[in-house]
């Protein structure tokens, strides 16, 4: 069954795939409540709440036995020239959101099919989950320096979804291993000292989270930092050595939109609301929100 599953999977796009059994994450939650006790998650509150069923999936989804977790490779050559605005590659398509649930679900009813009776949930980042912790109980790779996942065979530029179902099916081995080593290039190369010693991120200072989730301007301190970062930031990624071999995806909906690559800085100033519906309507840029991606345009240019 877990081959078959799997094989779906990869029929679907997805390019990683494991399987862990379900159980309490205690180690990750521990981390969780330390980078939440210590203010990490700045403006984030809704990270405060559902904490013990960010730990244990048995809260989330009563009866469950098993996670199947897929990943999606997003990557794009995407190297816009110097004094262009720059978009996390994530989010230079459609959003990844409904394009992974829609997936996941494709492969909840193909599982139905071959187990009639089963349960199971999808969740893409919008429910209480620790989908890297998740990736690494089922072998798809380590989590790094940078806090992301990273496999050793496709680097680190990938969604993951997660399907938790009430049946046991065959489990992958966890990632035991960590191949981060002495590198230390994305701590270096981070332009605001974000990337904590643990593993962990300190959004206050994230470029990431200073584009993207935070609602107040950008802090002085971080303007100049930011500056030309119109939506997230992907140096972490970047400099990591085991993204070397990252290559492109084969997901049209990823595809970035025309005006990401084509917009001048001063196309981007000049953009009003409605122009700006129009491009980013099915795009995550829409998570800023109008006025926090002209916030960015304006101090980041
Ligand atoms: S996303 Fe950018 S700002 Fe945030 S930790 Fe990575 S390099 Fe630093
Ligand atoms: S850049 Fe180096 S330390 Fe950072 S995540 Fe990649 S391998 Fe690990």
């Amino acid at each position: 069954m877990h081959d078959t599953i799997k094989e779906r999977a990869a029929e679907l796009g997805f390019d990683l795939f494991g399987i862990a059994t379900v159980r309490p994450l205690d180690r990750h939650g521990d981390r969780l409540i330390r980078w939440l006790k210590n203010g990490h998650h700045s403006g984030m509150t809704y990270m405060e709440r559902n904490r013990e069923k960010r730990i244990n999936p048995g809260l989330l989804v009563p009866g469950s036995r098993s996670v199947i977790v897929a990943g999606m490779n997003y990557y794009h050559e995407y190297n816009p020239p110097e004094n262009k605005p720059v978009f996390a590659r994530y989010a230079l398509g459609k959003d990844y959101h409904r394009i992974l649930k829609d997936r996941l679900n494709v492969l909840l009813e193909f599982i139905k099919v071959e187990k009639p009776g089963i349960e199971g949930r999808v969740f893409v980042d919008t429910h209480p989950v620790l989908e890297r912790a998740w990736a690494q109980a089922a072998g798809l790779g380590w989590i790094g320096k940078n806090s992301m996942l990273i496999n050793r065979e496709k680097g680190s530029f990938f969604f993951i979804g997660i399907l938790i179902i009430n049946i046991e099916l065959k489990y992958d081995k966890p990632a035991a291993r960590d191949y981060c080593g002495n590198c230390t290039r994305c701590l270096e190369a981070c332009p605001t000292s974000a990337i904590l010693e643990n593993r962990t991120i300190d959004s206050n200072r994230c470029l990431s989270y200073l584009t993207i989730e935070n609602k107040e301007d950008i802090p002085p301190e971080y303007a100049e930092k930011a500056r030309l970062k119109i939506f997230g930031c992907d140096i972490c990624q970047e400099v990591c050595p085991w993204n070397h071999k990252a290559i492109e995806t084969t997901i049209k909906e990823f595809e970035p939109l025309p005006e990401i690559l084509d917009y001048t800085t001063d196309q981007w100033k000049s953009l009003s609301e409605e122009e700006f519906y129009h491009i980013f309507s099915g795009s995550a840029v829409m998570r800023a929100g109008y006025k926090g991606f002209m916030r960015n345009v304006r101090s980041g240019t």
